[in-house]
């Protein structure tokens, strides 16, 4: 079914190994996966699964010990690490549980710390007015909730205007209502803007909003659907 579709990253055969001897994990084995532009894609799996191995590979942030990612920039695993910098700082957008705001600086200021008024001058603005929280640009960090901060995050990582965004436990550190809301952002961002988004979480039912799916285990994948009807993140319930 995947045929028309334009792949935007191609994974093959990605290793990692941590540690050494007895103490050795292999976070990935043999994992081969492609990523197609304009896609929602939800990586499942319970903690310890490598999930967000997978995720710093495809985004430039660890490298394999063995296999390639091929990108519009090449393979990243033959890249040199300016070209593995310049990557990861204008072609992926990262959303992590965390948020990793910085607390001195306002939201304005936190979403410009990425991106590239010399492209467009309004990229923060945009930005912004994409999540719904143009009107909080002069407010910091701690002055949020929780569901704010996490738009802040999303901005932050759209201001750029990358292909791809990277998620990372995104709804992770949120209530369950508030989760719903940033999955609906994240929806909103590959419906109505064309963005490919991955998705990495332990939840099953997030899987049901995707257009793909695929579940991880002890480092290797182990299952991958497609859906051919993906629900709205407003009906889907866990
Ligand atoms: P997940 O995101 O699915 O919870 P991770 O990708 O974080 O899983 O981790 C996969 C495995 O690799 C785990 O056993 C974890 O302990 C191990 N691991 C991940 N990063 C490191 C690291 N920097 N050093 C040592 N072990 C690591
Ligand atoms: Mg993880």
């Amino acid at each position: 079914m995947n045929e028309d579709k334009h792949v935007l990253i191609s994974a093959k055969s990605l290793d990692k190994t941590y540690g050494i001897g007895e103490s050795a994990v292999h976070a990935l084995s043999s994992v081969s996966l492609d990523i197609y532009e304009g896609e929602l894609l939800v990586i499942l799996g319970s903690s310890g699964s490598g999930k967000s191995t997978l995720l710093n590979m495809l985004g430039g942030v660890d490298t394999p010990d063995g296999g390639s990612i091929v990108t519009e920039k090449g393979d990243l695993c033959a890249m040199r690490d300016k070209e593995l910098t310049a990557y990861r700082r204008n072609d992926v957008g990262f959303v992590f549980q965390s948020f990793n705001l910085i607390a001195e600086l306002t939201v304005r200021e936190n979403t410009a710390m990425t991106a590239d008024v010399s492209k467009d001058p309004d990229a923060v603005e945009k930005a912004l007015e994409i999540v719904g929280i143009q009107q909080k640009g002069d407010s910091y960090p701690t002055q949020l909730s929780g569901g704010e901060q996490q738009r802040v995050s999303i901005a932050r990582a759209l201001a750029k205007d990358p292909k791809l965004l990277l998620c990372d436990e995104p709804t992770g550190a949120l209530d369950y209502e508030t989760g719903k809301q940033i999955l609906a952002e994240l929806e909103n961002l590959v419906r109505e803007h064309g963005k490919t988004v991955i998705i990495v979480t332990h939840t099953k039912e997030v899987g049901k909003m995707a257009d793909r799916v695929i579940r991880m285990r002890s480092g290797r994948i182990i299952e991958e659907w497609e859906n051919e009807d993906p629900v709205t993140a407003e009906e889907i319930e866990w």
